[in-house]
């Protein structure tokens, strides 16, 4: 289950003093009632309401950024700016566009605000707001981003204000993203937790697989573990990225390695035939080649290299043109 949903069932059951798994069932037989047409957080939002429960409180001054949620409409929220990314342009079918994402940070987490074409110009390009100004959003809605992660919008009927009110907090050239702090690869060192943005320069794709026992969990050396006769397929792939500054090998294990080059690692073991005819899944993984990424993972010096290298935790391709015009297509 999404964390958003989680998070609302658990809203849910405390408000009415139910079991969760009451609360995740109801949320569940809704969106089976309304057959596709609403998201779970969508059906989550309907029980709430059903049984009486405001998710908002409309009394409420502002939401604590940890409990913005998408689906959320008439959010209004007191944050921080830790960092403001350089607008992007894009073109789509419909014409030129323009982006530009924006951190949020109070004492309870941090948000991504993205301000499409007027609003860059207005707010950003103007320079009416900038890192370290506390702002205030009324009235705009909350979407995810394309790793189901809430993202602030403005939209129709939204509001930017600038207040006066001060957030005690710490913002400036070491912004954090989600717990990572944004670093040049020169800077890195064994032992952080950091976020890189930069091109994959090389990409090591020759022999990714490895096998795991799914009963006992060793790593299987030959077919299959020899007590449980089974194997399951992972994939480990490395990639070199370059920011500029310096080049560091980061190493995307499983999960992030389908991220990374979009193929599921069981496609990917019979798109090679079981690993021995590498050629289309290396093609596949050149793709990335040029393109630019954000990782975030931690950092560990590897012995056998000598040198420093990052454990992905999450990664997401940079490039402004595709990300804007997934979002474009979205809506
Ligand atoms: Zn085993």
């Amino acid at each position: 289950m999404k964390e958003d949903v989680k998070k609302l069932a658990e809203m849910i059951a405390e408000e009415k003093g139910i079991d969760i798994d009451e609360v995740v069932e109801k949320i569940e037989n809704k969106e089976k009632e309304y057959n596709g047409l609403i998201s779970k957080e969508g059906a989550a939002h309907i029980v709430a309401k059903e049984a009486g429960i405001e998710l908002i409180d409309e009394d409420s001054d502002s939401l604590d950024i940890e409990n913005i949620v998408s689906g959320m409409n008439k959010a209004t929220v007191v944050g921080k700016i830790e960092r403001i990314f350089e607008p992007r342009e894009f073109e789509t079918d419909n014409g030129k566009g323009k982006v530009a994402n924006i951190i949020l940070r109070d004492e309870t987490g941090s948000v991504r605000f993205s301000l499409w074409n007027e609003e860059v110009e207005k707010f950003i390009e103007e320079e009416r707001v900038g890192v370290g100004d506390t702002i205030r959003i009324e009235n705009g809605y909350v979407t995810e981003d394309n790793r189901d992660r809430p993202e602030l919008r403005l939209g129709r009927s939204g509001e930017l204000k600038e207040v006066d009110e001060e957030i005690d907090i710490e913002v400036g050239d070491d912004s954090y993203t989600g717990g990572f702090k944004r670093k040049n690869i020169s800077k890195l060192a064994p032992g952080q937790s950091a976020e890189i943005r930069g091109t994959v320069v090389n990409i090591f794709s020759k022999s990714p697989f490895f096998k795991k026992c799914p009963e006992c969990g060793e790593r299987v050396e030959g077919e299959e573990c020899e007590e449980h006769e089974e194997f399951e397929v992972n994939m480990v792939i490395s990639a070199v990225v370059d920011d500029g500054t310096d080049s560091i090998r980061a190493v995307f294990f499983g999960e992030q390695a389908e991220d990374l080059v979009d193929v599921e690692r069981n496609e990917a073991w019979e798109m090679t035939n079981e690993g021995k005819d590498m050629e289309e899944f290396s093609e596949k993984c050149n793709e990335i080649l040029g393109k630019e990424v954000r990782v975030k993972g931690r950092v560990k010096m590897n012995d056998f290299f000598g040198r420093p290298e990052i454990l992905v935790n999450s990664s997401e391709r940079a490039d402004a043109r595709e990300e804007a015009k997934e979002i474009l297509e979205s809506l």
